[in-house]
């Protein structure tokens, strides 16, 4: 029997406002930030408090959720999701759920196999838990939590797909996507690691041409595109195991073991009931205007797969080098900016700013948002290398000179007389002396040892300090063996 996998994803992103969902809490970096340091009676869930909705943060799930084309409900209700735990000190939390804040929209993602279609089920509202940290002492002593309540109450964004993913890839695609949106959006900063993005796959199989889906399991809390690529891939095997051994899959919630590039089993699945779900007596339902949304609408940037179909169209690119260009906004920009800067080939600009001004970038930690060197002055530079003023090696060093220093390329080549040797002459003189310094070399490359040219060459052009046009030394090194 032939199975095909059936999964949606459900995940939960951090927005980043500067104070909480709920009450006056400044938004804290999760992990550098002193436990317990933005915390008030309302986020501790003191009785007596109550919450007040946060404008910014209902303005930036209005922005995910044009993004993803979705339809945004005039009124949404904010709703009570009641459970015991340690990191949600309420005894609920609050959500939404009948009436979410939007619903029914949708994002095209370019997979190996070609356009795909996720259709977005629902993007609603609600705050984040608390964090626990779990201490096993050594000893004979007893293993304790310790519990933060830093990031309690901020606002957290919950976005459900259909079940219209048939294939790991596929979900790891729509991973990136949305991480690729949310930043391009300024809601969320993308750092996975933190835990400010969160996925959660369901996951089942179903005989190839059957309509029902099967039983699903929900693999919880994932924070790396690696993690969730494997833990679905993982699942869908299990799963085709189970079945084609006979057995039944158990719907239930697993966990990822990193170190065991497996899932193991949580708790069986919870049914909505078990929250009693109910609307916030707390809060009045929250009305989104049309003309909000068409201001929040308007104002959207350019995201980040219109970019990369722009770079794609116009550059002639390939999809996952555009789309690695419209990952982030302002390396785009760079690229646009060097491109227009003059006769720039689009291959080399594509290959040296996501190459070695790239690897720059990210040793220093400075962005592209202020480049230390300018569009136009990479733009010189590289016209220098196709010109044949400098060679290849030459522009990398004063690439690093120009990163360094903020100087142009021009003068850093004229201080330090970089300037490319192609001279006909003076490179056949320095081929003849190689040559007459390396009579053994000669020998045996002229005996069938071909490769011994690359030695011979590597000293041509240290006599010329690495200066020399290499395809003059080349041409001229082969005429002088013969
Ligand atoms: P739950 O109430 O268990 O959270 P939902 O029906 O709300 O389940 O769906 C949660 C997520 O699971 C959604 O992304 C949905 O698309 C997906 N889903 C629902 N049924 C299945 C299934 N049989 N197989 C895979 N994914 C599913
Ligand atoms: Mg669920
Ligand atoms: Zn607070």
């Amino acid at each position: 029997m032939n199975y095909e996998p059936v999964i949606g994803l459900e995940v939960h992103i951090e927005m980043q406002t500067q104070s909480k969902m709920f009450c006056a809490c400044p938004v804290v970096d999760s992990v550098s930030a002193p436990p317990n340091t933005a915390v008030c009676p309302i986020c501790a869930g003191h009785p007596g408090t109550l919450p007040v909705v946060n404008e910014k943060a209902v303005e930036y799930a209005l922005r995910v959720a044009l993004a993803l084309e979705c339809a945004v409900n005039p009124i949404s209700i904010f709703a009570r999701k009641n459970y015991f735990y340690p990191d949600i000190p309420k005894g609920y939390q609050i959500s939404q759920y009948e009436q979410p804040l939007a619903e029914y929209g949708k994002i095209t993602l370019q997979t190996s196999l070609g356009e795909k279609v996720i259709r977005i089920r629902r993007v609603h509202l609600e705050e984040d838990t608390g964090k626990l940290t779990h201490v096993e002492p050594e000893g004979a002593a007893q293993p304790y939590s310790l519990v933060d309540l830093n990031r309690a109450g901020v606002p957290l964004l919950e976005i459900v797909t259909e079940p219209d993913f048939r294939s790991a890839e596929e979900v790891r695609v729509y991973a990136m996507a949305l991480r690729a949106l949310v930043r391009a959006l300024g809601v969320n900063s993308g750092d996975m690691e933190k835990g400010v993005m969160r996925i959660e796959p369901n996951i089942s199989i179903r005989p190839i041409g059957q309509e029902a889906f099967g039983t699903k399991v929900e693999i919880k809390n994932l924070n790396s595109f690696r993690a969730l690529e494997r833990g679905v891939a993982y699942e869908i095997q299990r799963h085709e195991q189970v079945l084609t051994s006979g057995g039944q899959v158990a719907q239930e919630t697993v966990g990822w073991d990193e170190a065991a590039q497996a899932t193991y089993s949580q708790r069986s699945k919870e049914d909505a009931h078990d929250y009693r779900y109910f609307p916030e007596p707390d809060l009045p339902p929250l009305r989104v205007s049309a003309d909000w949304v068409e201001r929040v609408r308007a104002a959207l940037p350019e995201l980040p797969i219109a970019r990369a179909n722009r770079y794609q169209r116009d550059f002639g690119l390939s999809f996952s080098e555009s789309a690695f260009l419209a990952e982030e906004a302002a390396l785009g920009e760079y690229f646009e900016r060097v491109t227009e800067s003059g006769p720039v080939a689009v291959r080399s600009a594509f290959a040296w700013i996501t190459g070695e001004l790239l690897s720059l970038v990210n040793a220093s930690g400075t962005g592209f948002a202020s480049p230390k060197v300018d569009p136009q002055d990479l733009a010189a530079l590289l016209k220098m290398v196709a010109d044949g003023e400098i060679n290849q090696a030459t522009a990398k060093t004063v690439l690093v000179e120009m990163f360094a220093s903020g100087q142009k390329a021009a003068e850093i080549v004229a201080a330090k007389g970089l300037t490319q040797v192609s001279d006909g002459d003076l490179i056949a003189q320095l081929v003849t002396e190689t040559l007459a310094e390396n009579p053994g070399e000669v020998d045996s490359y002229r005996a069938g040892k071909l490769t011994v040219a690359n030695f011979l060459f590597g000293q041509v052009m240290r006599k010329a300090g690495g200066k020399a046009n290499p395809q003059v030394v080349r041409e001229r090194l082969m005429k002088e063996l013969g």
